[in-house]
């Protein structure tokens, strides 16, 4: 009971010490980058950034990220995002369903173009379940790396400042040793948190049909794989690499 009582003052002196301003910085400034980038994509994704203080924060995390998780301590082995899936299961003939138009991570370009490749699995009857094994599809981690943002909270009918929200359930993950972001939409459940570190080929979620579009009766259940420079933000064609990614059967 002493214990408790301890534990109680010791919080209520810390709450008092974070009304002082430079504390309350301090508390924040012991976020994690990982937590801290997921902040900013939620605060672009619901336009709540205007777009210079966006670009500046790009700016930021282009040199935050490498010092946080240096790309020495990490491997660049390319794994394929769906198991038991492959090259010939991307939409489009060699990859032709990347369209980047003139997308922009931040911003109105948001909406342009499909700056991604589909990849889409045997779901006949869009129950989410593969028809091969009964089984939901299991998403695997491209690369190692560190998940940087993870939204499971997608419901039909949901959206955020008039927009539905068209990913569904997405994952973030940050790959240090390729300096590129890959970003999985249309999940289902989730087994990673924001921070985590995974490996290549982990298995982070399983494949869903969340999202405004891929919820709809016509959309055959697909993973949406897009991929962002660290650089810049701007997306690269993920064909080649699913190329070079080895297959999970
Ligand atoms: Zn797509």
């Amino acid at each position: 009971m002493e214990g408790l009582a301890r534990v109680l003052l010791s919080l209520l002196f810390l709450k008092t010490l974070l009304t002082i301003p430079a504390l309350r910085a301090f508390a924040s400034e012991a976020e994690t980058p990982a937590k801290r980038w997921e902040e900013f994509e939620r605060a672009v994704r619901d336009e709540r950034l205007p777009l210079e203080e966006a670009r500046r924060q790009i700016e930021a995390f282009r040199a935050l990220l490498p010092a946080a998780y240096p790309l020495r301590e990490f491997d660049g082995t390319l794994v394929f995002p769906l198991k038991g899936y492959g090259l010939r299961h991307v939409g489009g003939k060699r990859g032709e369903g990347y369209r980047p138009s003139r997308y922009e991570f931040v911003g109105p370009r948001r909406r342009v173009g499909h700056p991604a490749q589909d990849i889409f699995v045997y779901d006949g009857n869009q129950d989410g379940l593969d028809d091969r094994t009964g089984e939901p599809v299991a998403v695997l981690a491209f690369a190692e790396g560190v998940v940087v943002s993870a939204f499971a909270a997608w419901a039909p009918g949901l959206s955020v400042n008039g927009n539905g929200l068209r990913g569904g359930n997405y994952l973030w993950i940050y790959h240090p040793a390729l300096r590129l972001f890959s970003y999985s939409a249309h999940l289902d459940r989730l087994h990673v948190t924001t921070g985590e570190r995974v490996a290549g080929g982990q298995a982070v979620a399983t494949l869903g049909r969340s999202g405004t579009n891929a919820y709809a009766e016509r959309s055959p259940t697909h993973l949406h794989f897009m991929l962002l420079r660290l650089e810049d933000m701007r997306p690269v064609n993920p064909y080649p690499l699913l190329q070079a990614a080895r297959e999970i059967r």
